[in-house]
């Protein structure tokens, strides 16, 4: 071990500044520190820019990186990027992306938060010299940057620097971190998790083996999450799907067997790890309350539905319109989910399914520029106003699913905020994906 005698045997945590030049990183760095006396180590031979400094905040103790400089000199920013500095990224426990809201988004900015996304740490966007409210709607335009809603903070009087300790606190690891395991190989995000639920004998294993046969090779099964639980991973035309706990799904469906395997809990469990679930429902059977039940369950998990009506081929005209209104009716709260008409037994319908689900999934990710956003909420504003409340500004704050913050002087009641949604989708389609729209005051 090195130099500093009184480090715990254990890494503290540590928070990364990183931003171009003259944001405010030092100014930020010192406000931090507090009027504590700052222990400025410049360690010499490492890089001349590179301060580590010691932080507190709510009984947490952290050391601060400024990487300040690691800009500095021509050429691309990759190759600009200082080791030191990617390695304090790479250990960062939290990384602070410090930006200047009186200058707005710039092409740095947006090359570091490349940079950053792809470096997978935990990012806060720290919006700096928002000296005062006047400059807060300036901050959203942030939110471009891809890496969440931005902090306000003005590190040169201290505003919303206390907020900010909060947030960088909360996301620093618990414990002292031990060795952490090599990370898991997982299927990358390109490849959507589909849970295939319903209850016993709606068809789940008959649509699932004709979803893997027709002429599509399983490129192979992997160990779920729990020790009996398998995962397929299907290439298709749109790509490979990955299908969660399928080895109850494998077995080859025989008359009579109604298996409880596909119990609720195992159900749940499948789509936890899933980005969309299939609803199978029994069109024959029409939606009965235990499909309610599931579907909520399904619902509240917070991922995009797409809901089949399997053995479409064995009902006449009058039984389909029956079984299409009952799912009006019944399964409403899934609002904007597809519903596709198959037969897994003959085929039928079943090429729409992987088209569908590659929609969900897409629109579940998706993220819509802010400043489209913020035109669509102040056309729904001008044209129906909130009551007793104004609406500032709106940023979409998260994708998984889509999560709009909207900045307003009150609370906007819940049919104001369902009338909102609507208007977002409208603008922008959205397709199934639930949305989450939360509220968050503002003075004006
Ligand atoms: P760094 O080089 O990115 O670390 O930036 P500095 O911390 O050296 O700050 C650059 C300039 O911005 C200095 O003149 C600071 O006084 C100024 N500055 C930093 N934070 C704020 C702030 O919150 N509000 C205002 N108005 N100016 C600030
Ligand atoms: P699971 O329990 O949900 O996996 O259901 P299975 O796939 O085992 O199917 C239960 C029964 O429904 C079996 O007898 C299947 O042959 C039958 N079945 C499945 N899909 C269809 C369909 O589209 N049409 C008809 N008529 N029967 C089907």
């Amino acid at each position: 071990m090195t130099a500093v005698a009184d480090h715990p045997p254990v890494r503290r945590p540590v928070v990364a500044l990183v931003g171009r030049p003259n944001v405010g990183k030092s100014t930020l760095l010192n406000r931090i520190v507090g009027r504590r006396e700052a222990i400025v180590e410049e360690r010499p031979g490492v890089t001349r820019d590179r301060k580590v400094v010691e932080g507190e905040w709510a009984g947490r103790v952290f050391d601060v990186v400024d990487t300040g400089g690691w800009l500095a000199g021509g050429g691309r920013l990759e190759q600009q990027v200082s080791a030191q500095a990617e390695r304090a990224i790479a250990q960062a426990d939290v990384v602070l992306l410090v930006v200047d809201a009186a200058v707005g988004v710039t092409e740095e900015d947006e090359q570091v938060a490349g940079l950053l996304r792809r470096s997978g740490r935990p990012v806060l966007v720290v919006a700096n010299k928002v000296d005062s409210d006047t400059r807060e709607p300036d901050v959203w335009e942030f939110t471009r940057l891809g890496l969440g809603d931005p902090w306000p903070v003005s590190a040169l009087h201290g505003r919303g620097s206390g907020d900010l300790l909060d947030q960088v606190v909360s996301r620093l690891p618990a414990e002292p971190e031990p060795a952490a395991p090599a990370d898991q190989e997982e299927e990358g995000p390109g490849c959507p998790a589909v849970a295939i639920v319903g209850r016993p004998n709606v068809g789940k294993s008959t649509l699932f083996n004709r979803l893997i046969g027709e002429d599509r090779s399983v490129t192979h099964d992997m160990p779920g999450t729990t020790r009996d639980a398998i995962d397929t991973v299907v290439e298709t035309d749109e790509g490979p799907v990955r299908f969660v706990d399928t080895a109850g799904l494998r077995r080859r469906a025989r008359a009579g067997e109604a298996t409880e395997y596909y119990s609720l809990v195992r159900a749940l469990k499948a789509i936890d790890r899933a980005d969309t679930a299939l609803l199978v429902i029994d069109a024959t059977e029409g939606v009965t309350h235990q499909d309610q039940r599931l579907a909520e369950r399904v619902d509240a998990a917070g991922s995009p539905i797409v809901i089949v009506l399997n053995k479409w081929e064995t009902l006449d005209a009058d039984a389909r319109a029956n079984v299409i209104a009952q799912v009006a009716d019944r399964l409403s709260f899934l609002g904007y989910a597809p519903v596709l008409k198959v037969s897994a037994l003959t085929g039928l319908g079943v090429h729409k399914l992987l088209p569908a689900l590659r929609q969900a999934v897409t629109e579940y990710h998706r993220r819509v520029p802010t400043a489209e956003l913020n035109r669509a909420v102040q056309a729904a504003q001008a044209a129906h106003p909130a009551p007793g409340s104004r609406i500032l500004y709106a940023t979409q704050g998260a994708v998984d699913p889509p999560t709009f913050t909207v900045f307003a002087t009150r609370t906007l009641p819940p049919t104001y905020l369902r009338y909102l949604e609507r208007r977002i989708r409208e603008h922008f389609g959205f397709g199934p994906t639930p949305l989450k729209i939360r509220v968050r005051r503002r003075s004006s």
